[in-house]
């Protein structure tokens, strides 16, 4: 028996293992069941070159527990490991350049975390005291025991294996107690195990007997040792992939698409992403990415590995090249982890591209699933949305799909304003806005319906990427001014009129909570609506925005802003128009005069008061502002209180609050009892 003390700088290291990895205790059943693989996939490639040429006999991995004994052992028949072996790999390489280490990070533990494959020695994090018993597939090696009790002091003697392989025999101290329960390392076997390329065994399948849950003597495999990913994509059926998928989530709707990554330059990376049919938000941060090396589960906080929009997929990425023991800051600074997004990426768009040109119809059966994933990747990933114009679709309100190109190819020729911009009108609500909708169809113009959770950011990056291009919701104005041309006719009311109906109408609107009308006019057709409520395509976007960022309260919490167009061709608008005049002009008139000679004399006051200001112009200045108040306040009521008269004139504008959803409550019973009076 021999003595010694693991390499020179454990002492320092081993309160880092039992300090530092605290929350994370549970990874060494990683370590030490992939070492176990390591060293069973080596006897195996022994044996292929020809220098091992005994049996290999059942390879495999047994986890075993023995609670009353108190340990929990990872056995395997795999190289096993000398005398020399052991005091070369255990004994000093373990932590070779960890003092240097540690003196440049003491500060930061979890960078010391993320850059140590901590592997054999994070037995320490659950064991008081670690055994190795091995016996090399060296010809003529003697078997070896190695026992350390977690203070840097170790012994060695022969050990009493007599077969190849290796075990490592861990006693769990008294903090670590559950890792001596079955039912806890079958979970963590699930979770870190589950794919590796080695069977691994641990406890008995149970049946019920006697009504209860009893061992038989058939042992418990945990694993499925050739998952599909290590497959080649021509070897699996689209079956295969959905069983796939439903072993890795079950309960889970068939996925959307698949798309089976496989490269071997620069970097090796297998692995195969899943749109999945997205449900609600909460499936979403439940299954997630899994990310493996050499088939070991490494994580599921893929953030940094996969392109942010990517997180919204699912399924499994493999690749020897990203870093087992790390940290997500770690990953994410790492260049080789940039390059493997950067990749998926691309791979995403191809795939895409591919099956839109294969498959179009199927495409666009799925597209209103998908159109998330990839408006989302557009929005936050450049390249992506570069590649994905392609293959990214927009659907019109009669349920049909074009790329932006062919759209544009669709509406260039009826759609350009007199400047030579062409407008994309476009829905966010077809059933509220149907008949907007079908006032631009009956133009003969094109709407698309924008109607998903990003499509208002969606829009703004179309128009960046689209030349000359700009997008106006249908009912943001009236249909003669959505695209503007040269040809608009002239609006034919004479002041009084004017005066008059603004003042009409603006009374009659209904209080309508959190939205202020604005009343205009404009000469539309004769066979047009005769009151048109459009919403400002500005104003809303930002509101939108607003709705979607928290810190623009200020553009939230502002009243919606509607314009009320009154159609001055329309017959029912003249006939409201000439009966006012009619009954009131003749009281209007000459009060709006006086108006106008006040303001005109105001104007002519102030004008003189920039040469020299005096008390006396000031008190007559405001002597007539006075006049004007009053006079403006006498010509509201007599105008208020006619419209208040008149049923066509508060039916006209209820019709058209209707149409837009904005009647509500009582000015909609209002509304009712009026219309049943009028029949
Ligand atoms: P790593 O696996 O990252 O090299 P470890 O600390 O986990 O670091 O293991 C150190 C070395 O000990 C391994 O590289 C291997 O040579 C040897 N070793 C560990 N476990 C076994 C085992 N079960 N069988 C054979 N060799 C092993």
């Amino acid at each position: 028996m021999s003595k010694g003390t693991i390499g020179v700088t454990t002492e320092n290291i081993f309160p880092v293992i039992k300090k530092f990895l605290y929350s994370d205790h549970e990874i060494f059943l990683r370590e030490l069941v992939s070492n176990a693989v390591d060293a069973t996939q080596k006897i195996k490639n022994l044996q292929s070159f020809g220098e091992f040429k005994g049996e290999l006999g059942e390879l495999k991995v047994t986890v075993t527990v023995d609670k009353e004994a108190g340990t929990l052992t990872v056995s395997d028949r795999g190289i096993g490991m000398t005398a020399d072996d052991v005091e070369k790999y255990i004994n000093q390489i373990a932590f070779s350049g960890a003092e240097e280490f540690l003196e440049k990070y003491k500060d930061t533990a979890n960078s010391i975390i993320g850059h140590f494959g901590l592997g054999f020695y994070s037995a320490f994090m659950v064991a008081k005291k670690v055994e190795i018993n091995s016996l090399s597939w060296k010809e003529g090696a003697e078997p070896v025991r190695w026992s350390c009790d977690g203070s840097p002091e170790y012994t060695m003697e022969k050990g009493d294996r007599n077969d190849r392989g290796t075990d490592i025999i861990l006693h769990i101290d008294e903090e670590s107690k559950e890792f001596l329960e079955q039912a806890r390392i079958d979970t963590l076997l699930k979770k870190y195990c589950r794919f590796l390329p080695v069977p691994v065994v641990s406890g008995f399948e149970q049946e019920w007997k006697d009504g209860k849950m009893t061992d038989t003597d058939r042992v418990k495999i945990i694993n499925n040792t050739e998952p599909q990913w290590t497959k080649k994509p021509s070897e699996l059926t689209d079956e295969d992939y959905r069983n796939f998928y439903h072993e890795l989530y079950p309960g889970q709707d068939d996925p959307l698409f698949w798309i089976h990554l496989n490269v071997d330059y620069p970097f090796t990376l297998t692995g195969i992403l899943f749109f999945p049919k997205i449900k609600n938000n909460i499936e979403v941060t439940k299954n997630r990415i899994q990310l493996y090396c050499n088939q070991v589960y490494v994580t599921d906080s893929v953030e940094g590995v996969v392109p942010e929009f990517m997180m919204l997929m699912q399924g499994v990425i493999d690749s020897p090249d990203i870093p087992l023991n790390v940290s997500r800051s770690y990953l994410q600074s790492d260049t080789a982890v940039k390059k493997i997004s950067g990749y998926i990426t691309k791979k995403v768009a191809q795939r895409l591209e591919d099956i839109f040109k294969t498959d179009r119809a199927d495409y666009e059966k799925k597209w209103d699933d998908i159109k998330i994933f990839i408006e989302y990747g557009m929005l936050t990933d450049q390249k992506f949305a570069d590649s994905a114009m392609k293959f990214v679709l927009l659907k019109d309100s009669e349920g049909k799909y074009f790329t932006p190109e062919e759209y544009k190819t669709l509406v260039e020729a009826s759609q350009t304003d007199k400047d030579g911009d062409i407008i994309y009108l476009y829905a966010t609500d077809p059933t509220a806005q149907y008949s907007y909708i079908k006032a631009a169809a009956d133009r003969g113009y094109s709407v698309l319906v924008m109607d998903g959770q990003l499509d208002s950011h969606f829009v703004g990056l179309l128009e960046s990427k689209l030349e000359k291009t700009r997008f106006v919701r249908v009912d943001s104005d009236v249909i003669d001014n959505l695209i503007r041309r040269d040809n608009k006719r002239d609006v034919e009311l004479t002041p009084l009129q004017r005066n008059i109906l603004t003042t009409a109408f603006r009374s009659q609107v209904p209080e309508v909570e959190k939205a202020d009308f604005l009343v205009s006019f404009e000469a539309l057709n004769a066979t047009d609506h005769p009151i048109v409520i459009t919403q400002n395509e500005y104003m809303r976007r930002m509101k939108d925005m607003a709705a979607m960022q928290p810190g623009m309260n200020f553009y939230a919490d502002l009243p919606d802003s509607y314009n009320l167009v009154v159609n001055t061709e329309h017959t029912l608008v003249k006939k409201v128009r000439d009966a006012a005049q009619e009954a009131i002009g003749a009281q209007v008139q000459p009060i709006a005069e006086s108006i106008e000679k006040s303001n005109a004399e105001i104007t002519a006051l102030r004008d003189s008061a920039k040469e020299s200001a005096d008390a006396e112009t000031d008190r007559k200045i405001s002597d007539l502002e006075k006049t004007v108040a009053e006079n403006r306040e006498a010509e509201e009521k007599i105008i208020r209180t006619y419209a208040a008269g008149q049923p066509l004139l508060k039916q006209l504008i209820d019709l058209a609050l209707l149409g837009n959803g904005l009647l509500r409550g009582q000015a909609l019973s209002d509304f009712i009892s009026r219309s049943v009076s009028l029949l």
